[in-house]
């Protein structure tokens, strides 16, 4: 462990507590012994003073000496020696030396004589055993002074001390025990404590927001781990908010129409957006990291980083990517970062709105130039009758049928303008009907049948037997079909065919208008459903030009498609698709408007 720090305290604790109590045994045993030897020397020196007394006032005789001592020495328990002033013995019991053997160099003998009182501790070579002697000089005024020797062994003092020792030793063992199973507990708390912590501090360093630990008690412990919890909350909440920013960030990148690519001091790009990979046509998986000069393969756009990055101002262009037909508005913003200057930039695709400013200055200019030659007819006209024509009623005539003419041209024009504009902006109502293909073709044709023999050309249907119903605004279709027939006659020369025929596909059905006339050079063939374009060769055609962007727009309210196939010189050919009426069940049909 875990467990390591659990044996370390455990074994800290038992340490200390076996230290004390072995510092307690080796202490207090001598401690006591040291008491007891000063107790036991007291009594004796007291007892034998006591004697010297009485034995002083006692008188000579030897049998009344040996009489006393054994009384005395029967009563103490002790040996009592008495001793003649210059070390002889006079008396003893238990007797050890024999009467009259001199003691004088004994050391408590001499300090008796000298100082009035001598004590000696003795240990016998042979058992070892401790003897105490305490001898006290008795003085009298009429009688030699004498010495009372009392002797008494240290075995009892000993054995206490031994015996406190032994206890003292058990009972440092007894302590060490109790430690030890006190504080295995206590450890093995504190350690789990800390190896939970430890968990969870590894798991939420490692991404587990939700790791926490259960507090177990009220201790220390316990409100660490309250406060790790709160801490891991704390934590779980920024890195929450964080996390939903980012995403949001990302989601806003990801999603916002314009091209973002964040480029670092050194050139390198660090992100981009779906946007910018789609407009610049990359590889999403070699962009990060890459130079930008290696992305984006335009001098001009990194030009313009460049400049950024030298100024550090704000850089806004417009550029036009020409192998990717694209036109841009370029917003290269320095983000500057103390370490890591970056720049950001911002790729607004402008082309839709570029081609839609052309169309449009393109329209005012066709329509000036579509208006501008029936009023310079008009003008003329009403010049020339004004100067006279008016005089000559058969020119006049002539001269009011041409202003009839130039002005049913230009009421067209101002007509299909206004039908134009009004199928643009949605406003005429498809009344949608499943509606057979005949009666969407036959009338159409039969208006035109007459015009067509004029111009000595063929004009068939080819219908096959079995064709299902289609879902239609019948007069509308045939506006259709009547523009193409009607352009298939102008742009076909005598002699030619055109024929209108029908054919089911899977879920619709083709309706195509084909001729054997000019046909349509392959650099007009895209823009002819483009408002006013007239190919160059048909403008002797004499149209307006807006037929077909009203058929496309017609075509495709009915949620079909519309095309033009045509080898120039060999004919063309137009096709348009309407929904069968059996799709009208899928619901993935246009409503009616
Ligand atoms: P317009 O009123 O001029 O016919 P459209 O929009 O109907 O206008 O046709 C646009 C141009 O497409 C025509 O001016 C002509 O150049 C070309 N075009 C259309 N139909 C045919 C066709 N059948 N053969 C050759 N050119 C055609």
């Amino acid at each position: 462990m875990s467990d390591k720090l659990g044996w370390r305290i455990t074994a800290h604790f038992a340490a200390f507590v076996a230290l004390v109590m072995l510092a307690l045994t080796f202490y207090l045993p001598g401690r006591q012994r040291a008491v007891e030897t000063a107790d036991l020397q007291s009594r004796l020196a007291a007892e034998a003073q006591l004697l010297s007394q009485i034995l002083a006032s006692h008188g000579e005789s030897p049998v009344g000496l040996d009489a006393l001592t054994q009384q005395w020495a029967v009563h103490l328990g002790a040996q009592v020696t008495v001793i003649a002033a210059d070390g002889a013995v006079l008396a003893q019991l238990p007797a050890v030396h024999g009467m009259g053997e001199d003691l004088s160099f004994r050391p408590e003998v001499a300090g008796a004589l000298a100082t009035g009182q001598g004590v000696a501790i003795d240990s016998d070579p042979i058992s070892g055993e401790e003897t105490m002697y305490v001898a006290t000089l008795g003085m009298s005024d009429d009688q030699e002074p004498k010495i009372v020797r009392l002797a008494l062994s240290l075995k009892p003092v000993i054995d206490h001390q031994n015996q406190l020792r032994l206890t003292l030793v058990a009972a440092t063992s007894l302590a060490v025990l109790l430690a030890v199973a006190t504080g295995i507990p206590i450890a093995r708390h504190i350690t789990q404590s800390v190896s939970r912590l430890l968990g969870a501090t590894r798991r939420l360093a490692a991404g587990d927001l939700a790791a926490r630990v259960i507090p177990t008690r009220h201790d220390e412990l316990g409100r660490l781990m309250h406060a790790f919890n709160e801490m891991a909350d704390r934590f779980q909440e920024h890195a929450t908010a964080m996390a939903r920013e980012r995403d949001e960030q990302d989601a806003l990148l990801e999603y916002m129409a314009d091209g973002v690519i964040n480029v670092d001091g050194a050139g390198h790009v660090q992100l981009i957006n779906q946007a910018a990979i789609r407009l610049l046509g990359l590889d999403e998986a070699n962009v990060t990291g890459q130079s930008l000069a290696q992305v984006v393969r335009d001098h001009h756009l990194i030009e313009v980083g460049q400049m950024c990055r030298q100024q550090g101002q704000q850089q806004e262009t417009s550029l036009e990517i020409g192998h990717l037909g694209l036109f841009l508005r370029v917003i290269v913003t320095p983000l500057n970062e103390r370490d890591n200057p970056r720049c950001l930039f911002i790729l607004q695709d402008l082309t839709r709105v570029r081609h839609l400013e052309t169309v449009r200055r393109d329209f005012v200019s066709n329509i000036s130039h579509e208006l501008r030659t029936p009023l310079a007819s008009l003008k003329a006209l009403a010049d020339t009758l004004r100067d006279g024509a008016l005089d000559d009623p058969p020119a006049a005539q002539r001269f009011l049928d041409r202003i009839d003419t130039e002005v049913d041209d230009m009421t067209q024009i101002v007509q299909e303008l206004l039908e134009l504009s009004r199928a643009e902006s949605g406003q005429v109502p498809l009344k949608l009907v499943g509606t057979e293909v005949a009666d969407l073709l036959v009338p159409p044709v039969e208006r035109l049948q007459a015009q067509a023999e004029r111009a000595g050309l063929a004009l068939t249907i080819r219908l096959p037997p079995l064709v299902p119903l289609v879902l239609a605004d019948a007069e509308r279709v045939q506006q259709v079909v009547a523009n193409l027939a009607h352009n298939a006659i102008k742009f076909t020369p005598p002699g030619g065919s055109i024929s209108v025929s029908a054919q089911a596909a899977a879920d619709e059905v083709i309706i195509s208008v084909q001729d054997t006339g000019v046909g349509i050079a392959a650099d007009d063939l895209p823009r002819i459903f483009e408002r006013f374009y007239k190919a160059d060769r048909a403008r002797s055609g004499g149209g307006t030009g807006l037929g077909l962007a009203i058929a496309r727009h017609i075509i495709q309210a009915h949620g079909g498609r519309i095309w033009a196939e045509s080898v120039e010189g060999g004919g063309c050919a137009f096709y348009f698709t309407l929904p069968t009426a059996d799709r009208a069940a899928t619901g993935s049909l246009p409503q009616a408007s």
